[in-house]
């Protein structure tokens, strides 16, 4: 049989393997399928593509621009992920996998997509945090902003997720605006390779965004620069091996590691049988046990449980693991497929071997078990085997042994404190996961592990309908962890994105702050126009317009009549007395809403607009009383911009109300929706 070639994409074209190729098994049959790799890529060519074309392009792009790529891209994928579930199937890989793997990876593009236009400019900068005073005046301020590095991505994945694992870093790297050389695990490389293809092909992607390295990667690492960065997943020991290179360390290369972890599921005290949370608690660590084979580095390697309910959970899971139906991938009924391959089978093998010095071996026999349409010797097949470690204090290399399959241990505590200590005896993890119904424990647990753990994962009755998975990362929320799980963080929304771009500290006048950023920043230079701008398009506004409306004397009549109107008839509005005695006011003062309200009407436009709605009112604050027969004036300036649809905008403006000695008196921003057309 032919072997499939799997080819890199490199400076705009595809390269076939050579004759030192890598080889690739099929996981369910053992077959050699095909091979991946080529010593005569020429790394630096590629290094140069994606620092000269693919650079440039994408950031001439705003971040906006890049969301709606990367939605468009997701989009694509879509529509073509049958053919990458039907290669995926001799990953080893069920349906139920594909799902995680495929779905999950585009489900994270458009999550990314949808974050980059809600939480990001539809500009160049990013503003990370806000406007910092530095001098007493007001004409010399801080702001820290982030730009794209000008260098370019290198992903180095593993190989359990060839799709996800891609997608989950391609998608923050894109929105920042950097280009990406991806490296997939050369095991599964032939779904990566589909997979970028069809992303090519979309023509969504400018040249010299995405280039792919099937097989090694020579010696790119050695050539990188300030502006690259590393982003690894895969094992602690290739992790190390790469990071400390001394190129890396020498020129501060960013250098991003997922690495294995030994993560927990601990069973709360009050989740006795009988409790929805002990079904639950078992439904989870049998999922965690046998999706994508026990191949996922968040699943559940200890299992954690009170001493008086080891016996129980143990018969609980013999009988749920017992229900897994191993085998063919493609057949409807499997429940757990293959391992990826068949060196992979006899790591976990040396591994749970490792394990089994400490662990009695409670259920799964690798040399009795069922395999259902597909021969059982020759693919990549294990059965899920639970450990039970009777001394989990004495021991060690079951806090320490990630064997990357089907395994699992289980293990007995005291108490919540004797829990804590075992959890973070993994010596950080990527997640762990208690389930309880007991808010106090969650808090117990939070506070004593939460510092070794890059995601706590809590779940019961009330969450579980709904609940995401303890293994699941997603886009919203970092992933990673401190430790063993490798100190890095990938995701969580704009926290993955900044991996891919360069904080700086701005230092600076108002009206450079307010270019930099195209935000209003106070004390900037006003810009005032002859029309209101009511009157005008959402395109016609120009950030740090403004208008000063006249004063309006606010009376005891108007006070009087508002709290009659809207029933506020609190003391300090009505009852000079009782409002004197209150160390906030100087006698009846006026309600602050009284005073938004004359603020709208003595800046509104009336007639009909292109301002369409006012949505909202951020960071109101009352910062000095008004008393009868003192006077108010309004200040409204255009402070920031953001597209929403095809239609209208949201403007945000910065409202400032002063008395008639020009004291503050409230500040606010104003929300308005603006039409493009006027
Ligand atoms: P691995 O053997 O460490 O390989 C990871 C990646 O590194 C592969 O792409 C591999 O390419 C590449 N690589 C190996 N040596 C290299 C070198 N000298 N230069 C450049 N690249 C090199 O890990 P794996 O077996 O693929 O994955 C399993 C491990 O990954 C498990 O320990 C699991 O816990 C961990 N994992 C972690 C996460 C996470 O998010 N934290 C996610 C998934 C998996 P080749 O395949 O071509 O050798």
């Amino acid at each position: 049989m032919s072997l499939l070639d799997v080819k890199s994409f490199a400076a705009g074209e595809w390269i076939s393997p050579d004759d030192n190729a890598r080889l690739i098994e099929n996981a369910v049959t053992g077959a050699l399928m095909g091979r991946a790799g080529n010593d005569a890529l020429d790394v630096q060519a590629m290094l140069d593509h994606a620092r000269d074309v693919g650079g440039p392009a994408l950031r001439k792009m705003t971040f906006h621009d890049r969301a709606r790529m990367l939605k468009a891209l997701a989009a694509h994928l879509g529509q073509h992920k049958q053919a990458l579930y039907d290669l995926s199937f001799a990953t080893g890989a069920t349906q139920a996998d594909h799902l995680i793997d495929i779905d999950g990876g585009i489900g994270t593009m458009f999550v990314f997509a949808s974050k980059g236009r809600r939480e990001m400019p539809d500009a160049h900068v990013y503003l990370d945090g806000e406007v910092e005073q530095l001098s007493r005046g007001g004409t010399f301020l801080g702001q820290h902003i982030a730009t794209p590095l000008q260098g370019v991505a290198v992903h180095i994945n593993a190989f359990n997720f060839p799709v996800w694992g891609m997608l989950e870093k391609l998608a923050p790297t894109m929105l920042a605006g950097v280009p990406a050389i991806v490296k997939p695990a050369t095991a599964t490389s032939y779904v990566t390779e589909l997979a970028v293809k069809i992303m090519l092909d979309s023509g969504i992607l400018p040249a010299g965004a995405v280039q792919l390295v099937s097989g090694g990667l020579g010696d790119m690492l050695e050539r990188l620069t300030c502006q690259d960065v590393v982003s690894f997943t895969g094992s602690a020991e290739t992790a190390f091996k790469l990071r400390s290179a001394p190129h890396i360390l020498r020129n501060s290369i960013r250098f991003v590691a997922e690495q294995d972890s030994l993560n927990a599921s601990i069973l709360g005290p009050d989740a006795v049988p009988g409790t929805p949370e002990f079904d639950l608690f078992v439904k989870e660590v049998q999922r965690e046990m046998t999706t994508k084979a026990g191949q996922k580095c968040t699943a559940i390697r200890r299992i954690l449980v009170p001493h008086a309910q080891i016996d129980a959970t143990i018969d609980a899971l013999r009988t749920r693991l017992g229900q897994t139906v191993i085998g063919d991938p493609k057949a409807e009924a499997t429940r757990m497929g293959a391992l990826v391959n068949t060196s992979q089978k006899r790591d976990v093998l040396e591994k749970a071997a490792i394990i089994g010095e400490e662990a009695e071996r409670v259920f799964g026999d690798p040399e009795r078990f069922e395999v259902h349409n597909a021969d059982g010797d020759a693919g990549a097949f294990l059965p899920p085997m639970l450990f039970h470690c009777a001394d989990p204090d004495a021991a060690s290399r079951v806090h320490d042994t990630e064997a990357f399959g089907p395994v699992s241990t289980i293990m007995g505590y005291r108490d919540l404190d004797h829990a804590i200590a075992l959890v973070n005896r993994g010596e950080g993890s990527l997640v762990a996961s208690v389930i309880t119904h007991d808010s106090d424990v969650a808090r117990e647990v939070a506070m004593g592990a939460g510092a070794f753990h890059g995601r706590l994962y809590f779940n019961n009755r009330d969450s579980m309908g709904e609940s995401t998975g303890h293994g699941s990362p997603l886009p919203h929320m970092v992933h990673g962890g401190p430790g063993r799980a490798g100190g890095g963080e990938e995701m969580g929304g704009v926290r993955g994105v900044m991996h891919y771009m360069q904080r700086t500290a701005i230092q600076g006048s108002p009206d450079i702050l307010t270019a930099l950023g195209k935000k209003w920043v106070p004390n900037a230079t006003e810009q005032v126009t002859e029309t209101h701008p009511f009157t005008r398009s959402f395109h016609d506004l120009h950030i740090g317009e403004t208008i000063h409306t006249d004063p309006r004397v606010i009376t005891l009549e108007d006070i009087e009549h508002f709290a009659a109107f809207t029933g506020d008839t609190f003391y300090a509005h009505m009852d000079d007395a009782a409002a004197k005695r209150n160390p906030f006011f100087p006698g009846r003062v006026a309600h602050g809403y009284l005073l938004l309200s004359f603020a709208a009407g003595m800046f509104v436009e009336p007639s009909e607009g292109p301002v369409l709605a006012n949505t909202g009112l951020d960071n109101l604050r009352f910062m000095k009383p008004v008393e009868a027969g003192d006077s108010i004036k309004v200040r409204l300036t255009v402070k920031h911009k953001t597209p929403r649809n095809e239609e209208y905008g949201e403007v945000r403006w910065h409202v400032t109300l002063t008395n008639q000695e020009g004291e503050l008196v409230a500040e606010y921003e104003l929300l308005t929706m603006n039409a493009y057309q006027a």
